[in-house]
């Protein structure tokens, strides 16, 4: 299988208490698209990094290794982009249940998605979240941009966004 990523690096921003390994997938399917958007470069589906998924899988776990020798536990974040977009979701299934299985509790995996969980629901792609531990769920609203006083990006980004913790211990 193929996956477009647009980048991947370590990041404090994307999760609330846990350095991330963020993977930022290429393509996003909101229609229309977020006022304001700060990843419009990752808009247009099929373009930024192409891998092989398994070769992909395989840089990822080498870039958990290396943050583990430093640290307990690490999110792993996927965002974009729309990971749940119908060119991601197998991909991003894929990752997160490889993932998930070699390190376990030593990796919060954490999906960011424009759909709410309605919208998940709805469009039936609850398998597609199975091996996810959080997620942050609705679109960029910049009305409802969450700044300090000083203008810095706290978490979420913007306050409709829901933080979910599904708290699930995978037994398989
Ligand atoms: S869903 Fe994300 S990538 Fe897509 S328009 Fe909104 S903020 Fe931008």
């Amino acid at each position: 299988m193929t996956v477009y990523v647009n980048r991947i690096f370590f990041s404090t921003n994307d999760h609330p208490k846990l350095l991330g390994l963020s993977i930022y997938f290429q393509g996003c399917d909101r229609s229309p698209k977020c006022l304001l958007c700060h990843n419009k470069e990752t808009w247009e589906p099929y373009k930024g990094f192409k891998y092989d998924l398994e070769d992909l899988i395989q840089i990822l776990k080498d870039k958990i290794n290396y943050a583990l020798e430093s640290y307990d536990k690490i999110a792993v974040v996927y965002l974009g982009g729309e990971p749940l977009a119908p060119y991601n979701r197998d991909a991003v299934f894929q990752i997160s249940k490889e993932l998930k299985e070699e390190f376990s509790e030593k990796i919060v995996n954490t999906l960011y998605s424009w759909r709410t969980l309605e919208e998940i629901e709805r469009q039936n792609l609850e398998n597609y979240i199975e091996y996810m531990d959080e997620l942050v769920l609705g679109p960029y609203d910049y009305t409802q941009r969450n700044v300090d006083e000083k203008g810095n990006v706290l978490f979420p980004a913007s306050k409709n966004q829901k933080y979910i913790r599904l708290n699930k211990v995978l037994s398989k």
